[in-house]
Formats: structure tokens, sequence, C-alpha cells
């Protein structure tokens, strides 16, 4: 074994005063009272902290935000997912459940007649999104998760991620 070298490092001594955390407390509030007082000010411009009137001013996106998923539809109103389970099996989270059916149309193989997502579990990753072959499903709904008090509220089956949905006009799986 080396040789170890130990330095050694005096404690601050602190005065019965520091040791009070009076000074402290006080230097703590004297910046809070500033702020705050700084903050009442008539002119906006001297304001050094910013309130958003929400839901009055709504926040504008980036226009890659990821956010709630959103099922796409066949001109037909069907779901356009074809249960190949890509998505599921690359989500990181494991928040995706899907159960397939055969559908009674041949040109479709499969469809899901179970499709869960677990939205408070996602991480907003995308993968699902860029690993779908046939432009099924999207994050490209622009609103969030709503509120909810229920765990089971984030759960989207779907009925709900198809009423989010619409139109997709890629060509590739399946009929459009
Ligand atoms: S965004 Fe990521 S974590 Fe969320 S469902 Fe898709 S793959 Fe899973
Ligand atoms: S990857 Fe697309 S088609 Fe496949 S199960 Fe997921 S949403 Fe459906």
């Amino acid at each position: 074994m080396g040789n170890v070298t130990v330095k050694n490092v005096d404690r601050i001594k602190q005065t019965l005063w520091e040791k009070s955390y009076i000074p402290e407390i006080l230097r703590g509030l004297s910046v809070t009272t500033s702020h705050f007082f700084r903050n009442l000010n008539p002119n906006k411009e001297k304001r050094t902290i910013f309130t958003r009137e929400y839901p009055e001013v709504i926040t504008e996106y980036p226009e890659r935000y990821r956010g709630l998923h959103r099922l796409m539809l066949r001109d037909d109103g069907q779901v356009r997912c074809v249960a190949c389970m890509c998505c599921s099996t690359i989500c990181p989270a494991d928040c995706i459940h899907i159960e397939a059916g055969e559908h009674d149309d041949p040109t479709i193989e499969k469809y899901p007649t179970v499709f869960v997502i677990d939205e408070l579990r996602c991480i907003v990753c995308g993968l699902c999104v860029e690993a779908c072959p046939c432009d099924a499903i999207r994050m490209d709904s622009g609103r969030h998760i709503p509120p909810s008090l229920e765990r089971d509220e984030a759960f989207f089956d779907r009925d709900l991620l198809m009423e989010l949905g619409g139109l997709s006009e890629a060509k590739q799986g399946g009929q459009r």
C-alpha cells in the first residue's frame, strides 16, 4: 500500500452570533423583500419577474414540441395501426400495451383490439413515433397530459387516442 498524504483542514470557527443563523435569515429576508417590492412596480419594464397570465395567454410551443400521442385514422375512420408491436417493443419506459386481433378485411392482417399508453410513465422520447412503419402514431397533438387526481386517468386507450387522431397522408402501411 502506497503512502497516503493527509491534509488537515481547520474548521472555520463561528461566532455565537453566526451560530444563531440570525444574520443569514436576515440576509435571505432582505433579498426576498427587495424582489417583492421591485415586482410591485407599476412600470412593468422595471419588474424582474414576469408572470404569464395563463390561461388568457397561452404559451406557444416550438414546432417540434411532443405532446400527447394520437392514433391516426384511415379514410374510412378505422385505426391505422396494424398492431405490429414495433412501438411497444422499442418503448424504453414500457408504457405501451397492445393486444392484436385478426381483421375482417383480408388486406389488413391485424389491428389493435387494445391499445393503451400510460402517459404518466411515458418519458416523451418519441421513439414510438420513429419506430412506427405506417404513420399510425404521432405526438403532434400539441396538448399536455391533463391534470388528474386518479392514476387511471393517465391511461389513454385506443378510442381516446383515436379521438385525438386524424387522417394520415402517408401511403405506406396499407391503404390510406
Ligand atoms: S414517447 Fe417514448 S416513452 Fe413515450 S410511449 Fe413513446 S416510446 Fe414510450
Ligand atoms: S408501431 Fe405503429 S403500427 Fe405498429 S403497433 Fe405501434 S402504432 Fe401500431
